[in-house]
């Protein structure tokens, strides 16, 4: 088999590159190691940045996200028992809107699907071939056939425990990684979302966060251990420790309804330099990981994909591998500065215990700070609606492009 651009992985990045090629008379070949049913129903991030929805509707994608995306002009900060509210409208005039990772996948699966793109769900032992040479190669098995796929370039966009990373000869690249000490409990309940708007919560029993799917769908989370049992977590004991740590003096606390799913995620950063290796290009979490308190992961692996399909562009167009070769340097640029915010996010809202309460007062004092002054709260809006991306000026909010 042949084709152009290889891709493993269906998540955002794998499925976005491959209808972002597709759209620039590009062919290429998505190999997903899961079947279609289950990476449409794998339930993960939700906020889409301004470029994002910007990107799914300019691209032909973005039609349901436009029905049914909830857009939200702002989050609120929740601390001393009081919410205040930062303003992404007012302060920068731009916003956000919850659309579940799960439905992006859905509609550019539809996309590449209606558009005859090729996609091998289920396969299997994928290896991958002369990635320093001028044709390489990936081996996959599906359909219970060996199969070999030559292409003249490879996208590794098969998350943080794929295989394209390690394929990558020991010494090539720098790893850079910060494993924080506590992890997410989450929980998805068929519960009305008791706030139109997303809801950060520093308490002194840990990080809290409220979140939505749909008007029907809420989205928790608590911090707790690194190795928390879930066992040890039946729903009153989730309710009530939402309860303690949401609730505000005005009486606000989220509402109740059947836990649909619950589960540990561990919080964590990593960096890997540089995101190429010969024909091979990483993209999304299979470069780097961010912690989820920025909302930024699937963001990111959009953002990777934009630039790579940039590259590939201009290197069919007119053979130039300029805009190839920058690949790394481009995204990495972007990368760290959302490392950068979503560290800051993270230190400023979860417990840390030092034991002598110094910890607590600073955040205490740097979230009395955030909401107190317009400089620091632009500051928080610009980096969590979406930082422009490279060679665009940021547009009008998000409310008007989807309604
Ligand atoms: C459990 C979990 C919960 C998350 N929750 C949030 C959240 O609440 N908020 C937030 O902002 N972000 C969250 N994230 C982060 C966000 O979902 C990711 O950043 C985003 O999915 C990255 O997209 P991607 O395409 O790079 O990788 P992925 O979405 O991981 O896609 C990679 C794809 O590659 C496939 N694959 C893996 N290995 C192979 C292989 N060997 N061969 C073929 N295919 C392979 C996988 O099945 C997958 O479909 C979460 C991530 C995880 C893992």
């Amino acid at each position: 088999m042949r084709t152009q651009v290889g891709i493993i992985g269906a998540g955002p990045a794998g499925l976005m590159l491959s209808h972002l090629l597709h759209r620039q008379g590009i062919e290429s070949v998505v190999l997903e190691a899961h079947t279609r049913q289950y990476v449409e129903q794998r339930v993960r991030a939700g906020v889409l940045e301004q470029n994002t929805t910007e990107l799914l509707i300019e691209t032909g994608v973005g039609a349901r996200l436009q029905k049914e995306g909830l857009v939200h002009r702002g989050i609120e900060l929740s601390f001393a028992g009081e919410r205040h509210r930062i303003d992404f409208q007012d302060l920068i005039g731009r916003s956000i809107t919850v659309y579940g990772q799960q439905e992006v996948i859905k509609d550019l699966i539809a996309a590449r699907v209606t558009a005859g793109g090729q996609i091998y769900f289920e396969a299997r032992g994928i290896s991958l071939e002369g990635l320093d040479g001028p044709t390489p190669a990936i081996r996959f098995e599906a359909d219970g056939e060996r199969r070999e796929l030559h292409c003249d370039f490879i996208a590794g966009c098969d998350g943080s425990h794929g295989i394209s990373r390690a394929s990558i000869p020991e010494g090539a690249l720098q790893t850079f990684e910060r494993i924080y000490p506590f992890a997410w409990l989450g929980i998805l309940a068929e519960a009305p979302p008791a706030s139109e708007e997303i809801i950060y919560t520093y308490h002194e029993r840990g990080f809290a966060l409220f979140s939505m799917r749909s008007p029907q769908i809420t989205r928790l989370y608590l911090q707790c251990a690194p190795d928390e049992d879930i066992a040890l977590w039946p729903d009153e004991r989730i309710w009530q420790e939402l309860h303690t740590r949401m609730g505000t003096r005005d009486g606000w606390r989220p509402s109740e309804g059947p836990i649909l799913q619950k589960g540990v995620t561990g919080v964590r950063s990593l960096v890997t330099e540089p995101m190429q290796y010969g024909r091979l290009f990483l993209a999304g979490d299979s470069a780097h990981i961010v912690p989820p308190t920025g909302a930024k992961g699937m963001n990111l692996a959009i953002a990777d994909v934009r630039v790579l399909a940039k590259g590939l562009a201009a290197f069919y167009a007119s053979g130039s591998r300029k805009l190839l070769d920058e690949y790394s340097t481009t995204c990495l640029s972007r990368v760290w500065k959302v490392q950068r915010f979503s560290w800051w996010m993270t230190s400023m809202l979860h417990r840390c215990d030092t034991g002598d309460g110094f910890d607590h007062r600073r955040q205490l004092a740097e979230l009395d700070y955030v909401t107190s002054s317009r400089a620091a709260a632009a500051s928080l809006a610009e980096n969590y609606v979406g930082l422009p991306m490279e060679g665009t000026t940021p547009r009008a909010n998000t409310c008007e492009i989807v309604r």
